[in-house]
C-alpha cells in the first residue's frame, strides 16, 4: 500500500524554538521537498504575518506536483488568508480533547463541532481541499473523536488527521487508536506525531500498521519541544522494514535535503541520528571496519548510497590495522606490516589523549614513520589582528608560499573570520572551500586550550585538519593552513 507524506518542516518545523526562515529559504526548501517526491507540503500558517503570506504565495506560484497547504484554525479570518495565498488545501486544526476545549478555548464539545463543520463548509465553498486535524486527539474521548470525524465526513472533508500533539502515544496505543478510527471512516486517515518520549517514528509506523495511509513529518524531525516525526527515519523505515508499504519518496536524495534544512535552520543534526547523522555510516572499531571491508552487510543494515551518502572510516583508538591500511591505500600509500603497526600504535597514542585523529594528524604520523620529509608549500610567518567593539575586525598576515613571502590583509565579521579571509584571498587558496568548522575548549576556563577541527574541500577531495592553541585565532589559521597544505600535497 502506498503511504502519502505530508511535510510540515515549513510550519511545525519552523515552530522549533529559535528557528525563523526567510521567504527565500522557504522557497528553496519547498523546491527540494517537491523534487524528492513529497505528496503534500504544509507551507506555513497564512494568518501569521505578511512575510509568511509572501512566502506561501511564492511557493504556490511554483506549480509544484505537491499539494500546497496552509495551517488554519476553524475561523473565517484564517481561512480567508489561506484563500488569499492561493493554496490548494488547508490543514484545518480543531482541538478535540476536553482539556483543550475547556481550558484553552473555554468552549464546549457541541460548539467545537459547529465550528468545525462550518469551517469545512466555508473551505469547500471556496474550492479548498480540507484535511481536518483533531488537535490533541490522542487525549480525546474516543467516542467524541468518532463523532467529530463522522460529522466532518458528512460535510465532505477530504482527509482526517489524528494528532498526538504532546507525544503521549506509545506504539501499542497508537495502533489501537488508529485501528479504531480507520476501520469505519471512508476518507484517508493521517497521523501527526510528536517526539516527547522519543517515540514519534515508532508511533507513526504503528499508526500506519493500524490503518493510516498518510503521515506528517519534518526533515530531521525538527519541531516544537522534542520535535516531530523524523521524515528520513520514517520513510527509510517503511522502505526497509515494511514490505507491505511504500512511499513516493526518492530515498537517495534524503541526505541532501537533510543538510539543506540543517543549514537553513541552524539546527545541527546530532551525530548519532539514524540515517542522516554524521556517524550513521562511520566506522571506527577495528573489528567492524574489517568486517565492512569484507562485506558491508556485516555491520550495516543498508548501504550509505541508498540514502545518498558515503561510508566513512574514522580514525580513533579502536582503529585496527586493516581499516588503517585501507585508508592509507585510498591515499595511494603503501606500507609494510611493521610500518603499519607503528602508525597504528601512534594513532592510538594520540586518540588515547581524547583527541579526534584528523587526516593531517595521520599524515604527520605516517610521514614520521616512513621518514618522509614533506615540505609544506604554505607557512604562516606572522599574524596580527585588530579587533574591538568599535572597529571592524582586521587581520594582516605574512605568509610564505613556495618560498616567497607575501603580505596580505582581510576584514571579517569577527577576528577568526578576518584572519581566515586574509589568508584565503590569496590566489593559491581559490577553489578551496571550508565545509566544517568546530571549536572545542579542552579545559574549562577562559585560559583553556582551544581545539579547532575543520574540513576543507577541493573538488571531490575532502580533508580534516586540526589546530590546538591557547588562542582561537591562531588555532583556526593553523588548522586552515595545515588542511590546505594537505589538499595541495601529493597524497
Ligand atoms: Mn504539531
Amino acid at each position: 500500500m502506498n503511504i502519502k507524506v505530508l511535510d510540515t518542516t515549513l510550519r511545525d518545523g519552523e515552530q522549533t524554538p529559535g528557528v525563523s526562515l526567510t521567504s527565500l529559504d522557504k522557497v528553496i526548501i519547498a523546491n527540494q521537498l517537491d523534487e524528492i517526491g513529497i505528496d503534500f507540503i504544509e507551507a506555513g500558517s497564512a494568518i501569521t504575518s505578511e512575510g509568511e503570506r509572501n512566502a506561501i504565495k511564492e511557493i504556490t506560484k511554483q506549480n509544484f506536483n505537491a499539494e500546497i497547504l496552509s495551517f488554519s484554525r476553524p475561523l473565517t479570518a484564517d481561512i480567508d488568508y489561506c484563500i488569499d495565498c492561493d493554496v490548494d488545501a488547508v490543514n484545518l486544526v480543531v482541538p478535540t480533547s476536553d482539556l483543550h476545549i475547556n481550558d484553552k478555548l473555554k468552549s464546549s464539545r457541541e460548539k467545537v463541532l459547529d465550528l468545525s463543520n462550518n469551517a469545512i463548509d466555508y473551505c469547500k465553498d471556496h474550492g479548498l481541499t480540507v484535511e481536518l486535524s483533531g488537535e490533541d486527539a490522542s487525549r480525546s474521548d474516543v467516542d467524541f473523536l468518532k463523532t467529530f470525524y463522522d460529522n466532518a465526513i458528512d460535510h465532505k472533508v477530504d482527509r482526517i488527521c489524528i494528532c498526538d500533539t504532546v507525544g503521549i502515544l506509545n506504539p501499542d496505543s497508537s495502533f489501537d487508536l488508529f485501528s479504531k478510527i480507520s476501520c469505519d471512516v471512508s476518507v484517508p486517515v493521517s497521523c501527526h506525531c510528536h517526539n516527547d518520549f522519543g517515540l514519534a517514528v515508532a508511533n507513526t509506523l504503528a499508526a500506519i500498521k493500524g490503518g493510516a495511509s498518510e503521515f506528517h513529518s519534518t526533515i530531521n524531525g525538527i519541531g516544537e519541544r522534542a520535535g516531530n516525526t523524523s521524515f528520513e527515519e520514517c520513510v527509510v523505515g517503511i522502505d526497509r522494514l515494511y514490505s507491505e508499504f511504500s512511499t513516493n519518496i526518492k530515498i537517495n536524495k534524503i541526505y541532501n535535503i537533510s543538510k539543506l534544512v540543517s543549514r537553513s535552520t541552524g539546527v545541527h543534526i546530532q551525530p548519532n541520528k539514524a540515517i542522516v547523522g554524521d556517524n550513521a555510516f562511520s566506522h571506527e572499531s577495528g573489528i567492524h571496519s574489517d568486517g565492512i571491508i569484507k562485506n558491508s552487510a556485516t555491520y550495516e543494515p543498508m548501504t550509505p548510497e541508498l540514502v545518498g551518502r558515503k561510508r566513512k572510516f574514522v580514525l580513533g583508538k579502536h582503529i585496527g590495522t586493516k581499516g588503517l591500511n585501507n585508508k592509507l591505500k585510498e591515499w595511494g600509500i603503501n606500507v609494510n606490516e611493521k610500518q603499519l603497526k607503528q602508525i597504528c600504535d601512534d594513532v592510538k597514542v594520540l586518540a588515547d589523549k581524547g583527541k579526534t585523529v584528523s587526516d593531517v594528524d595521520l599524515q604527520v604520523i605516517t610521514d614520521n614513520v616512513l621518514q618522509i620529509n614533506h615540505e609544506d608549500r604554505i607557512k604562516l610567518n606572522d599574524l596580527t589582528i585588530v579587533s574591538g567593539n568599535k572597529v571592524m575586525p582586521t587581520a594582516s598576515v605574512k605568509i610564505v608560499i613556495d618560498g616567497e613571502e607575501i603580505l596580505n590583509a582581510g576584514v571579517g565579521l569577527g577576528p577568526v573570520d578576518a584572519a581566515i579571509n586574509a589568508v584565503k584571498s590569496l590566489d593559491i587558496f581559490k577553489d578551496i572551500n571550508l565545509i566544517e568548522y568546530h571549536v572545542d575548549s579542552i579545559t574549562g576556563g577562559t585560559d583553556a586550550f582551544i581545539d579547532v577541527l575543520i574540513k576543507l574541500q577541493k573538488g571531490d577531495k575532502v580533508v580534516s585538519a586540526r589546530g590546538t592553541e591557547a588562542d582561537i585565532i591562531n588555532a583556526s589559521v593553523k588548522a586552515y593552513i595545515a588542511g590546505v597544505n594537505r589538499l595541495l600535497g601529493d597524497f
